[in-house]
């Protein structure tokens, strides 16, 4: 038998050549780490390869097949899925891309990532990532960047990047990234795959590396809407190990066919007129708001008038958090060490100058100094203000629409080095920013290519608070106006990046 691009296929068409026996599980693991293997030379999206874990996954699998149980396994029986670096899982590193943890074995699995094997996924591997989450390239991993599929000499967005950038080239149909500024929706819209960032507290942080605790959090990338919907159904819900989790019970998969028709739209007119939004995607988003409008949606202009203060609190709070979290790695309890030092206090210092990047330096360096005595009260407590205020916007701004149309990204993907104002990467996040801030739901979805780049341009779409099914549906209306993402077409059809 011809072997089948399992990587290439949906969640849902996997499924359903299993229950068909058209293939084994185990014939799916073995066809999608056959095809890392060939595929991922040139992305450099995976870290690790699980080959064990998966290969016992799917003996599992195959042997509810045989039993006839296979429908009670769960919602991703059978589908190969990869997880971002920071995401712990025993039996493999969790490295967060940094030289600080690259020895560093997982003792425990995350919630989201047992939630998925739980839930009968085949767990293929560990994918690259910004260091700490800090980025949105994948260019300051210290085990070098992962590539976009769609154009081999520009960045996949970050932090995310190896789990976007997987589902692009066909790897595997679903992974899951973590998102405190943007991290899952602009490196889904830069590789033209759906990424979905839940309301804060719908999934449990819980064995995740915490950047910044009262904004990261865990969602799934892949191809359909509808596969995205299947690994909501798997990670979401309360879990004891994190006490800012909340009960689920929604089903993603439900209403995806309900169509646009009666939603209330929201269109940001400030989002659209900011400076920087180059006009493929501006048109792009006017397009969209304008199919939906004659697919029976209402139009209504929103406004959030603090949202522009949103990346100034982000690079309070953020650092802030991220000093917070990172003063564990201390080498001595965790991390990297650069042992041989009389003085303990020498030791931090060349351990943790040598374990972190650049970035990770400057994110240190700036919570530290922004939390110190005197500098707290100027920065932090106003960044924390402005929160109240964003959140307070959004509020106002559901109070009048179901969903908010907005731009994922100024822009489609840069090639390597061409950013290199770190100011200006962080410029990537306008328009996610305010959404972590507020805590809300909000996704990427494919709307095709961009007329003057010819790459991936995203839809950004965000819920009220644990709303997230309401832009699900939204998503899946424009699927059907666009079409579902494709494989990026240099590794569609067995091709691996010629
Ligand atoms: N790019 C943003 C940052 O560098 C967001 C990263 C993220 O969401 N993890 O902080």
């Amino acid at each position: 038998m011809a072997q089948q691009p399992f990587g290439a296929m949906s969640a849902a068409q996997i499924q359903a050549g299993l229950k068909a026996k058209e293939f084994s599980a185990a014939e799916v693991a073995r066809g999608a780490l056959d095809r890392i293997a060939v595929a991922d030379e040139p992305v450099h999206s995976f870290l690790e390869v699980t080959e064990e874990l998966a290969l016992e996954a799917a003996a599992r699998v195959d042997d509810a097949l045989v039993a006839g149980t296979f429908d009670e396994l769960g919602p991703l029986a059978g589908v190969p899925v990869g997880f971002k670096d920071n995401m712990n899982l025993v039996g493999t590193r969790t490295t967060c891309s940094s030289r600080m943890l690259a020895d560093y074995a997982s003792p425990y699995t995350a919630t989201c990532v047992q939630r998925c094997l739980d839930a009968g996924a085949l767990p293929m591997g560990k994918l690259n990532m910004d260091e700490f989450a800090f980025g949105s390239s994948t260019e300051t991993s210290a085990f070098g960047p992962t590539r976009n599929p769609w154009d081999l000499g520009r960045v996949p967005g970050g932090s995310s990047g190896g789990s976007a950038a997987a589902v692009a080239a066909g790897l595997v149909p679903v992974t899951l990234g973590s998102d405190t500024g943007g991290s899952i929706r602009q490196p889904a819209s830069f590789c033209g795959v759906v990424g979905i960032k839940p309301t804060y507290g719908l999934v449990s942080r819980y064995g995740v590396v915490a950047f910044g605790s009262s904004l990261d959090q865990v969602g799934p990338f892949s191809r359909t809407v509808a596969d995205a919907a299947l690994a909501m159904n798997a990670i979401a819900g309360r879990d004891p190990l994190d006490c800012t989790s909340q009960p689920n019970d929604v089903d993603f998969a439900a209403a995806l066919d309900e169509g646009a028709q009666g939603m209330r739209v929201g269109i940001v007119p400030e989002f659209l007129e900011a400076p920087g939004l180059t006009p493929e995607v501006r048109e792009r988003i006017e397009e969209v708001a304008a199919k939906l409008e004659a697919e029976g949606a209402t139009l209504v202009d929103v406004h959030l008038p603090n949202a522009k203060a949103a990346m100034s609190a982000y690079y309070v709070l953020g650092p802030c958090e991220a000093f917070s979290n990172l003063a564990r790695f201390d080498s001595v309890r965790y991390g990297y060490c650069d042992s041989g030092h009389k003085d303990l206090n020498a030791q931090y210092e060349a351990s943790r100058a040598t374990g972190f990047g650049e970035e990770a330096r400057r994110r240190i360096m700036l919570g530290s100094y922004l939390l110190s005595a005197g500098v707290y009260e100027r920065y932090y407590y106003p960044a924390q203000q402005v929160r109240t205020l964003i959140t307070q916007d959004y509020a106002r701004a559901f109070e009048q629409v179901d969903c908010i149309l907005a731009p994922v990204s100024p822009r489609t993907a840069f090639e390597f080095g061409e950013i290199g104002d770190p100011t200006e990467m962080y410029l990537s996040d306008m328009f996610t920013i305010s959404i972590n801030i507020a805590g809300n739901g909000g996704m990427s979805v494919p709307v095709g290519i961009g007329r003057d780049t010819g790459l991936p341009i995203g839809a950004q779409l965000v819920a009220p608070a644990f709303q997230d099914r309401a832009m699900m549906r939204l998503a899946a209306a424009i699927e059907r106006l666009y079409g579902e993402a494709p494989v990026a077409p240099g590794f569609a059809d067995g091709k691996a990046g010629e």
